[in-house]
């Protein structure tokens, strides 16, 4: 753990192996935190607070600028380490940090540019203007999945707006964060940035309920962020929740097979289908389904799975044995209830270690199953035709998440009805899964509260402060007596 700019072992006793999901090899152990590591991490982030929120802006600036430099001189070494702990193939994990390299960059400079405007007075003695301040010490806890990456659109925004980190990794994927405060954070003050590692309810949980924690910022699972919204909302707390997804994407009969086809692919496996916003449900006009299909099973038929260090791997392993059974027993109901496989779902015979599974192309699915309503988190496309884009958008909308959602087509009248009618907070239009820093990311409906990057990324750690100056400071008839 890091804790007041130092490496310690805490009050842990025990210890938790993280494991390598491509070959089951454990890298390393990290240490088990206890509720008082999540304390002492607290503590050292307070105390940290009041010089680092007085730091001038572009001197803050500077230190993030350095964060990004210090990962760009340790690129290759962390991409090994983010292969090894997370599984996703060398090349996913070049673009998270590159990510992660550019959005310490991006709101360095975000933050310098203003914290607040001045507004016109209500009387012409008055001076008003607002002020946008940092909460304190944010608590940032930090799914698996991406893990630097969604701990920077956390922890630059955070740090840039003046305040101070307790980090939460997840007990799978702790070493490239330990790894990135490491070689990148100590030029910052102590306390400034934490790391407390563990499990959730032991040293999440602490940083949920504590009192001097005013922020949570946490993505995971629909169900933590459930637990984390009860615990916290009694005490007021700021929730910036960012939790999961069942993203559909509509083909409609116009789009460009080839488009369509390779841009769903990555779109549904990227990660090994493990993305918030991995396509999970896709609805395919009844015009073009019977070829559709067939060149997609094949398309994806081709993909090569495999230890994601290795040049030839496509798709790398899911992170543990209990998520590839989550996803199998999804697929396996689905067949039950009259579904058919077109391609994959094995567990690939020549890859005797890790945990692997052939990406699946399925049809013949409906809403009563659970592959087309709960989330999946896995390699699964399964499609269902549609007859009509009043069917289609219905269909996008039938379920509780709302994170992102893709139409494939060139007809502009489509589009329109797409952005306006669907309710996801991301929208693309042939052009599945791009990010881009000045916009926002964040689910509607039950994919969470808040929104990442962009000038809203950082305004979640901010709260205003309306000041009303009266210069002049005379009496007003409007003061007692009536
Ligand atoms: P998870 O909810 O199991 O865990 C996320 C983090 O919360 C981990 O660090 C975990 O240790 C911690 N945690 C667990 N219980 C806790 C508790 N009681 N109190 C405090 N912290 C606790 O999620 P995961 O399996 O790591 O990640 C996968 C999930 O994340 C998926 O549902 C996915 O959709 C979601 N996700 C969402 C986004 C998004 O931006 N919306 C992005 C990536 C992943």
């Amino acid at each position: 753990m890091f804790i007041n700019g130092k490496f310690t072992d805490g009050k842990s006793k025990e210890r938790i192996p993280v494991i390598n999901p491509a070959t089951e090899e454990v890298l390393e152990e990290v240490p088990r935190g206890t509720p008082e590591d999540s304390l002492a991490a607290v503590e050292a982030a307070s105390a940290s607070f009041p010089n680092w929120q007085r730091t001038p802006a572009n001197e803050r600036a500077a230190a993030l600028h350095q964060v990004a430099a210090k990962l760009r001189e340790h690129h290759d070494e962390i991409v090994e380490l983010l292969t090894k702990e997370e599984g996703k193939p060398v090349p996913e994990n070049e673009e998270e940090l590159w990510w992660v390299e550019e959005t310490f960059d991006y709101y360095a400079e975000l933050a310098r540019h203003e914290t607040g405007r001045v507004i016109p007075p209500g009387d012409p003695d008055q001076f008003n203007f607002v002020r946008k301040e940092p909460y304190g010490v944010v608590g940032c806890i930090v799914p698996w999945n991406y893990p630097l990456l969604l701990l920077a659109w956390k922890m630059a925004p955070a740090l840039a707006a003046g305040n101070t980190v307790v980090i939460k990794p997840s007990e799978l994927t702790p070493l490239s964060t330990l790894k990135l405060v490491e070689v990148a954070c100590d030029h910052l003050p102590p306390g400034v940035v934490n790391v407390v590692t563990g499990y959730g309810p032991e040293t999440g949980e602490p940083l949920v309920t504590h009192p001097d924690v005013p922020v949570i910022a946490f993505t995971g699972s629909l169900a933590v962020g459930q637990r984390i919204a009860t615990l916290a909302g009694p005490m007021m707390k700021k929730l910036h929740l960012e939790l999961g997804g069942k993203d559909p994407m509509v083909i409609a009969p116009d789009a460009a097979m080839d488009v369509a086809v390779s841009g769903l692919a990555y779109s549904a496996l990227l990660n090994t289908g493990q993305v918030c916003t991995s396509t999970e449900r896709v609805y395919v006009h009844e015009s073009i389904m019977g070829q559709f299909s067939e060149e997609l099973a094949d398309f994806v038929s081709k993909l090569r799975p495999g230890n994601g260090l290795e040049e030839t791997t496509d798709i790398g392993p899911m992170i543990r044995d209990k998520f590839r059974e989550k996803v199998e027993g999804q697929v396996a109901e689905a067949v039950s209830a009259g579904a058919k496989i077109l391609t994959g779902g094995k567990r690939p015979s020549s890859l005797t270690r890790g945990f692997f599974l052939e990406p699946v192309v399925i049809t013949g699915v409906d809403h009563s199953m659970r592959l087309m309503q709960e989330e999946t988190f896995g390699p699964v496309i399964p499609l269902m035709p549609y007859k009509d884009f009043d069917e289609a958008i219905a269909l996008a909308n039938d379920c509780q998440y709302g994170l992102g959602a893709t139409l494939m087509t060139h007809d502009a009248r489509l589009v329109k009805r797409f952005f306006e009618e669907v309710k996801a907070g991301t929208v693309w239009i042939n052009d599945p899964l791009t990010d881009n820093f000045a916009g926002p990311f964040g689910g509607m409906k039950m994919s969470g509260l808040g929104r990442e990057l962009g000038q809203e990324g950082i305004d979640e750690f901010y709260e205003v402060k309306h000041v009303h100056w009266d210069i002049e400071g005379k009496l007003k008839d409007f003061w007692y007596p009536y």
